[in-house]
């Protein structure tokens, strides 16, 4: 049956997918009743663990209203107003309104076109965004797949010609992001750029940290050459890196917000576009030429609404258990990184880490296979091995985890 469905990003003569067919906090159970502990929460989306009865019983408590779609002009519901009032709290500042989208690649595309949009208004044309050579911005879209410089990328660029360059280098710690300032304020210079996106953590790339101060500076550039600044906050936003979001560990006010994953824990659909008031107030006059069927659809926004419920709840003592969880996921994989000669890296910002590893195509594989046959499920992308489970893990449970990851790793060094 699985043969019927076409599954992204690889082969199709791959092995049959596992059936799951319950999931529980942060474990999956399969038809053949095995347990597995899913310790990428899907795709670093599910925060809140699988299973969640108040988003479970939310959604229940939101259907028997007999809504099932309403029109996205002139109507909405409660849950969707509490939702952007909360979002917008949440990110405090100067931030009006908020745009719904079905994911991260469609808030991306909106958030790229509203740059474009202010510049057309406000500065008379600018046509090109720039990104990290080592990003992703999504790969469901055309220009979406573009917007990131993911070796993805490269089977959209063979077909289709679209002005974005991810061609900044990636700041490096050893010279504290300087070379990669300069490339920046080089190109900001030429004044053809609407917008530059950068993920609020790095993710996806390889979790690649960004040193101190580095995005404070590349605000001042934004603020010196009028440039957008759009952040990036699919999978680092709602507490994954240990703060709401992940710009918030830099002090800075991006222009734009793009969201999705944890905004639902994965229990439905929904991306979102936060915008400042110096950006969405240029829509007051001008009609804002943009739209899809589902944005903002009301069973996602009623589970979103929950979510903040939940992020919120208890002076958001999800952070804390972030934070706590952290320090021990370091030190135990730093562990493992150090005796594990394969390891080149373990990089980490709050539950967002990734090992690096230096084996082949065929080596990487057979880890995956034997991590998962020792039942623990980690995404990987390419040489890296993401650890990022959801932010609901108990200690005992993720300490398992890392045990299984430790004695798999053993049997390959
Ligand atoms: N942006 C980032 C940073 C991501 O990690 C992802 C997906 O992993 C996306 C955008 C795309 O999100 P979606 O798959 O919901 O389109």
């Amino acid at each position: 049956m699985s043969g019927k469905t076409l599954i992204p990003w690889v082969k199709q003569i791959t092995k049959a997918p596992l059936l799951i067919k319950r999931a529980s906090g942060s474990f999956l159970f399969t038809n053949d009743n095995r347990k597995i502990v899913d310790f990428t929460a899907g795709a670093m989306a599910v925060n809140l663990g699988h299973g969640n009865n108040t988003i479970l019983s939310s959604i229940i408590d939101n259907t028997d209203n007999g809504i099932s779609y309403l029109p996205i002009n002139g109507f909405s519901t409660t849950n969707r107003n509490i939702l952007s009032s909360k979002i917008l709290e949440f990110v405090g500042g100067n931030y009006s309104k908020v745009f719904y989208t079905n994911g991260g690649i469609d808030a991306n595309e909106s958030a790229d076109f509203i740059a474009r949009e202010y510049h057309k208004i406000v500065r008379n044309g600018r046509k090109k965004s720039l990104a990290l050579q080592k990003s992703f911005h999504g790969g469901s879209t055309i220009a979406g797949s573009l917007m990131g410089g993911d070796p993805r990328r490269n089977s959209k660029s063979l077909h289709y010609k679209l002005p974005f360059f991810p061609v900044i280098p990636n700041p490096s710690m050893t010279d504290n992001g300087e070379q990669s300032l300069t490339f920046i304020e080089n190109q900001f210079r030429i004044g053809d750029i609407s917008s530059i996106i950068l993920e609020g953590s790095s993710g996806t790339a390889g979790c690649i940290l960004y040193p101190p101060d580095y995005l404070k500076q590349v605000r001042n550039l934004c603020d010196q050459y009028d440039v957008l600044l759009i952040c990036d906050e699919v999978m680092s936003g709602w507490c994954r890196t240990g703060s709401l979001f992940g710009y918030q560990q830099s002090s800075i006010e991006p222009d734009i917000i793009t969201t999705a994953k944890g905004i639902t824990s994965g229990y439905a659909p929904l991306g979102a576009v936060i915008l400042s008031e110096k950006v969405s107030s240029i829509f007051d006059e001008t009609p804002f030429m943009y739209g899809l069927t589902y944005s903002g659809h009301q069973l996602s926004c009623n589970i979103a609404a929950t979510c903040m419920y939940i992020y919120e709840h208890d002076d958001f003592k999800i952070l804390k258990n972030v934070n706590n969880l952290s320090a021990i996921l370091k030190k135990e994989c730093d562990k493992i990184t150090d005796k594990t000669s394969f390891v080149r890296d373990f990089r980490l910002n709050g539950l967002l880490g990734c090992f690096e590893l230096d084996l082949s195509e065929e080596q990487i594989a057979n880890l995956m296979s034997d991590l998962l046959d020792n039942g623990v499920y980690c995404l990987r992308i390419r040489e890296n091995l993401f650890v990022s489970p959801p932010l609901t893990i108990y200690e005992q449970n993720m300490l398992s985890a890392i045990d299984i990851i430790d004695y798999t790793f053993e049997k390959h060094r």
